[in-house]
């Protein structure tokens, strides 16, 4: 077969168009099998095409279905074909009688009109399936467009025959022509393209049903529209009945079927002409045909537009249930690993939880040795580190049973107080080890809360340990309560590491640290993401604010405020299980009475017995009579300042320990201080470990 191959291939495969490869310029590539069999189907198919057009009207210029066959087989099999194209149009021309000057012109016409289609469909990339509508306008453009070719090339030759031959014109005008090379552009060459690059499909019985019947109804209007003098019914013309199946077949049957339906359609119209029905002369025969191919060409447009938009929501909609699908399957696959996860956490947990146990009871006998004293610093770590451990596997314990929403929270009415007592209680050895500060800022009132007073502990045991973890040695962290529009504001402010202001957002997610050295692998990142979860499930809200690296962070816990106590004034204040005062008696003065109540709290967890006064002659007064073991004295009280309330003390034979509170620590103030009388003296905010330092506590 290959030295058949005399014209040369240009594109042996259909994606690699370039006009290099057209009209031969490869003479030595040979046709593919599939392109001879292509060639020689489009050969037979376009001649038998022409003959009918001639047979039916004796006028080819004004019915040529075969420019629409070769347009399509082109764009199907690529310009390879076009000898078969350009011998066709010989051929066609040759048995109609056509003159020596048409064959020298219209066949390489009709040849060079099919390969620029062709070659402009192949490299705009229009999809044979027509399921966008790009597609079917890029098929009108071109077709609109190109059928310039013919025409221009064919209404030439005629002028130069006539001219010759000394014949006058005909009267198949230019714009005839045209339109008639469109009509067949447009309704031959999509049917073509769209049956043929897909042959074989698939419909559920129902759905040949449907399509039976619909074009059974059009072909039956089509019928009474082409073939019956009278073509309406009560008045109303059967056009408007032909749009009923047309728009069913464009909206339901897709594409393929459209392109089938305007075939028929076109046929019966064609046809009736042919047949001469309602037309008596030559000429009116020619004007009807132009009128019939304008009124299919706007019909094909628009319900190709139609049906390709169609399509075109079809296919979105078929590929987002597609997409909806694997979203569900991925998340149920996810749902099952998490709960395998969670569940491998909870043995996790349980099984490392078990031997603490003997552990913890070791620890607690080896103290009862005589020996233990020498060892308590090494039994004090042992048990601190016991703790964190146990903590941990709490956590991993909780976040399990979050997740498998096994976590249910056991509420009563408490007062918050008791919890941040609880959550500093268990929290003062990591803030002591660290040589850290405590500072507690609690309301003149009860504040209570309708919540779970264990997981609310936690709340703010895990703040508190994150703030003493992620400061430095030494640092100052704050925990304040409030009030704020019916609601209870906790706030854990510390002086630490800070966190970076991309990360605020995302802190809160379960097992993610942000790389902070040594500190984060004191951790498994799940403490905050279960303070906030615990939240959630008290109605409430947790936030973080930072300013970035070293610049400490502050953790905001807003919970629903259920009523509050007043207490009057704080020194009367009924303490609420008071921890048994087995410590030095101290008299706190200060006459912010929040900042007091928060000082004389932590003293209270320290064992201390606590009392209050709010200005200098009433501490003076207190101090004198009931003689406590210390006195915590504000220096800047309302009616004397701190330095003449302590010199007036010493003078008047207190000889207990006098503790300055300052906001400044400028050597001049300290000086100041002891020349006063003070022995101790301490910066605000004062935490926990500053009162046992200066209380000589242990
Ligand atoms: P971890 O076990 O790592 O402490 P968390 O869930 O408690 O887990 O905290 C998550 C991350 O948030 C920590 O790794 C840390 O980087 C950051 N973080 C938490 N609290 C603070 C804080 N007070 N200051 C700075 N960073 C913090």
């Amino acid at each position: 077969m290959k030295n058949l191959a005399i014209w040369g291939t240009l594109s042996p495969t259909r994606t690699n168009p370039d006009f290099m490869t057209l009209f031969g310029v490869r003479l030595l590539y040979p046709l593919s099998e599939r392109q001879w069999r292509a060639g020689l189907v489009l050969l037979v198919a376009y001649v038998a095409a022409t003959r009918l057009s001639t047979f039916a009207f004796a006028a080819p210029g004004l019915i040529f279905p075969a420019s629409g066959i070769a347009l399509g087989g082109m764009f199907l099999e690529g310009y390879a074909l076009w000898p078969f194209v350009f011998a066709a149009s010989i051929i066609g021309y040759v048995l109609s009688g056509a003159s020596p000057l048409y064959l020298l012109f219209l066949p390489a016409a009709h040849t060079l009109q099919a390969v620029i289609g062709a070659y402009i469909l192949r490299k705009s990339g229009l999809d044979p399936l027509f399921r966008k509508l790009k597609d079917m306008l890029l098929m009108v453009t071109v077709a609109l467009c190109i059928s310039v070719v013919v025409p221009s090339i064919g209404s030439a030759a005629r002028a130069l025959h006539y001219h010759l031959a000394n014949i006058p014109p005909s009267s198949v005008t230019w714009f005839s022509w045209y339109i008639a090379t469109v009509f067949s552009l447009i309704i031959v060459t999509p049917f073509i393209i769209r049956w043929f690059a897909k042959p074989r499909f698939t419909r559920t019985p129902i759905e040949w049903l449907e399509i039976a019947v619909t074009f059974g109804f059009l072909c039956a209007l089509s019928y009474l529209l082409f073939f019956t003098s009278s073509p309406s019914v009560i008045g109303i013309s059967l056009v408007y009945f032909l749009l009923v199946p047309l728009f069913w077949i464009a909206l339901r049957l897709r594409p393929r079927f459209i392109t089938l339906a305007l075939i028929i359609l076109s046929s019966f119209a064609l046809g009736s002409i042919y047949l001469g029905v309602n037309a008596a002369t030559a000429d009116q025969i020619g004007v009807r045909l132009f009128q019939t191919e304008m009124f299919l060409e706007i019909i094909a447009i628009i319900f190709f537009v139609i049906s390709s938009l169609e399509e075109d929501r079809r296919m979105t909609t078929n590929f987002m249930k597609s997409q909806v699908d694997s979203l569900r399957l991925t998340l149920r696959k996810l749902s099952g690993q998490d709960r395998a996860k969670s569940e491998f956490m909870a043995m996790l947990a349980h099984e490392l939880r078990n031997p603490l146990a003997p552990i913890a009871s070791a620890i607690d006998l080896l103290r009862l040795e005589p020996e233990a004293a020498k060892r308590s610093d090494l039994l004090e770590i042992m048990d601190e580190r016991m703790r964190t451990v146990r903590r941990l596997l709490d956590d991993l314990l909780d976040v399990s049973r979050i997740n498998e929403k096994k976590l249910s929270l056991e509420k009563e009415e408490v007062r918050i107080e008791e919890v941040v007592r609880r959550a500093v209680l268990s929290t003062e050895g990591q803030f002591r080890e660290r040589l850290q500060t405590l500072a507690l800022e609690l309301p003149p009132e009860s504040l209570v809360l309708y919540g779970d007073p264990v997981r609310l502990e936690q709340i703010v045991t895990n703040l508190l340990t994150n703030a003493s973890k992620y400061s430095h040695e030494g640092g100052a962290v704050t925990l304040s309560v409030m009030e704020e529009r019916a609601s209870i504001l906790i706030v854990v402010r510390d002086n630490g590491v800070g966190i970076d202001r991309s990360m605020l957002g995302r802190i809160f997610d379960p097992f993610l640290q942000v790389e902070q050295g040594e500190r984060t692998r004191k951790g498994l990142g799940i403490g905050l993401s279960l303070v906030r979860t615990l939240v959630e499930l008290h109605d409430g809200t947790v936030r973080v604010e930072s300013d970035g690296k070293d610049c400490g962070s502050t953790f905001f816990v807003q919970l629903p405020l259920l009523r509050l106590e007043h207490k009057g004034d704080p020194s009367e204040r009924p303490k609420e299980e008071p921890p048994k005062a087995v410590g030095p008696s101290v008299l706190v003065v200060d006459d912010n009475d929040s900042a007091s109540w928060g000082i004389g709290k932590l003293l209270e967890l320290s064992g201390c017995a606590v009392s209050y006064a709010y200005d200098g002659e009433q501490a003076t007064a207190i101090a004198l009579q009931s003689s406590p073991d210390a006195v915590l004295l504000d220096i800047g009280l309302p009616d004397q300042d701190g330095y003449s309330v302590a010199a007036e003390l010493r003078e008047r034979g207190y000889t207990g320990l006098l503790i300055a509170l300052t906001g400044y620590s400028l050597p001049e103030d300290q000086k100041k201080a002891r020349e006063a009388g003070f022995d101790e003296y301490l910066v605000k905010p004062i935490g926990l470990a500053d009162l046992r330092r200066a209380l000589s506590l242990s």
